[in-house]
């Protein structure tokens, strides 16, 4: 009989933290995909007999290695860098890489996880990886970013490749990034493929990349509410970041005839009652991106806002929430506070945002929550349309690509409603666990392909 037949949901959990001492944000990602997985696999006996969910909760690899680098005052400086490949089951690695004072193995390996189910749920051949360094760009003159992106590239490019793993951007790693650490690996292997996305246009990137994960967010967000038959046309939304995602799924909301409420970065939260129009999330994003400035200089451009220091916007009252900024954000009394506030939909735009407890909330009180893995989707989905971009030699239009967007966070929210939906109609009006949905339709894909490669 198979090991996995003796053991219960709680046994799986401690096995998996017993192997992964000091690693907790892996272990809860994977708590939260067992959770549903186990039900799931209960009658399905190869699963069990091939130990599928042990073996997807263990990378392939993990690579990890020293990157060195002078500064602008000739000190020379030693960070961390990783590559976690975690399963290639269904396509090449394909994951961001991340530079954050806070990045670790677990985080990493939390991410490498998640994005498996996330790339398996777009239905793009594409596999799970993650990476990043303890590296902080924060305060870093632009040649000291681009000599650390060198050196992190001069060894990482031994472990990636057009056909292999194709890292993109993540926190902290943006179009500038990118375009230093293409620029080494280039130089290096004198090769030109796509073995990065985001890249900037001029050199193989694909239009409607940058907007794709914050616009795919308020696309799924969208799509929940359509099911209901509403829409996000005169709803109020609480957003958390001011990156990337942020920005963008704001820029989102106001095209769909929301209206943005706040936005936050690690120094706290702004929130402007008049909202947050087109026009102020440009000065975001410049402010953000271009004069590395912070949130709070908001309220001296729009005085109608205030900044609430070291605070998150949960407690604000509104229709909808996007929690854009980074994982385990938003707790249980937050979730709480939401819903108090009247808040209906919840779609995650950053990756795990929400902890196990908060999700538990949602989920209890039924209202419409989507998770990080499928709600913010769109971004590596676009990626996987500037790898075919790439190997084709070929770019898209930016309208066609704005409308398979749309039709790729489509076929997400129709997967996720496949196996979420609590009355068992996906083509109905009724209520839909997007937690459940999106792990088993992420999970069954990957697990199909591993059953058929037998014991690798
Ligand atoms: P950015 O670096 O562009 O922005 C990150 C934002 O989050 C900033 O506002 C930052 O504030 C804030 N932030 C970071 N760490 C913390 C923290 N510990 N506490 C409070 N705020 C914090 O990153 P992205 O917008 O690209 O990514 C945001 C999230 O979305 C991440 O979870 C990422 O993994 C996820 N994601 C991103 C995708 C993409 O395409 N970019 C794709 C899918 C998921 P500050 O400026 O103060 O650091």
């Amino acid at each position: 009989m198979a090991v996995t037949d003796h053991v219960n949901l709680e046994e799986f959990i401690a096995g998996v933290s017993r192997r992964n001492t000091g690693q907790p944000e892996f272990v809860q990602a994977v708590h939260e995909v067992a959770q549903d997985i186990f039900d799931f696999i209960e009658d399905k006996e190869e699963y069990h007999e091939y130990q599928i969910l042990r073996r997807v909760a263990e990378p392939d690899r993990v690579v990890s290695f020293r990157v060195c680098w002078e500064d602008d005052n000739n000190n020379i400086r030693v960070q961390r860098g990783w590559r976690v490949q975690n399963n290639n089951a269904i396509g090449p690695y394909k994951g961001g890489l991340r530079f954050h004072p806070s990045v670790n193995e677990s985080i990493l390996k939390f991410l490498a996880f998640e994005q498996t189910f996330k790339n398996s749920l777009t239905g793009l051949p594409m596999g799970g990886g993650k990476g990043g360094s303890n590296f902080n760009p924060k305060g870093k003159s632009d040649h000291e970013v681009m000599r650390f992106c060198q050196s992190f590239m001069t060894e990482l490019y031994r472990h990636v490749g057009d056909d292999v793993d194709i890292p993109a951007g993540d926190i902290g790693v943006g179009a500038r990034e990118i375009g230093y650490m293409f620029g080494q690996y280039k130089r290096i292997t004198n090769q030109f493929t796509g073995v990065l996305t985001g890249k900037g246009l001029e050199f193989g990137g694909s239009l409607v990349r940058t907007e794709a994960t914050g616009y795919g967010v308020i696309y799924f967000m969208q799509d929940m509410l359509e099911r209901r038959s509403d829409s996000i046309e005169g709803k109020t939304c609480v957003i958390s970041g001011s990156g990337n995602v942020a920005t963008h799924a704001a820029e989102k909301v106001c095209h769909l005839g929301g209206k943005v409420l706040t936005l936050s970065d690690s120094g706290g939260f702004i929130h402007d009652p008049d909202g947050i129009d087109l026009e102020k999330i440009d000065w975001v994003k410049t402010h953000k991106t271009r004069r590395r400035g912070r949130i709070a200089d908001y309220v001296e451009a729009f005085p109608s806002a205030t900044f609430h220091e070291g605070e998150k916007p949960w407690g604000i009252s509104c229709d909808l929430a996007a929690p854009c900024a980074t994982q385990n954000e938003l707790g249980a009394e937050d979730a709480k506070t939401l819903m108090r506030q009247g808040c209906i939909a919840v779609a995650e735009g950053a990756n795990m945002p929400t902890d196990l407890e908060g999700v538990k909330v949602f989920k209890d009180a039924g209202i419409m929550f989507a998770p990080g893995k499928a709600a913010n989707a769109g971004g590596v989905a676009m990626s996987g349309l500037e790898m075919s971009q790439n190997a084709a030699r070929l770019t898209w239009t930016e309208d066609d690509l704005q409308e398979k967007l749309k039709e790729l966070m489509a076929g997400i929210h129709r997967r996720c409603v496949e196996y979420g939906a609590l009355d068992g109609d996906p083509d109905g009006h009724g209520p839909v666990d997007y937690v459940k949905g999106a792990n088993i339709a992420g999970f069954k894909k990957v697990a199909d392909a591993m059953l058929a490669y037998g014991v690798v």
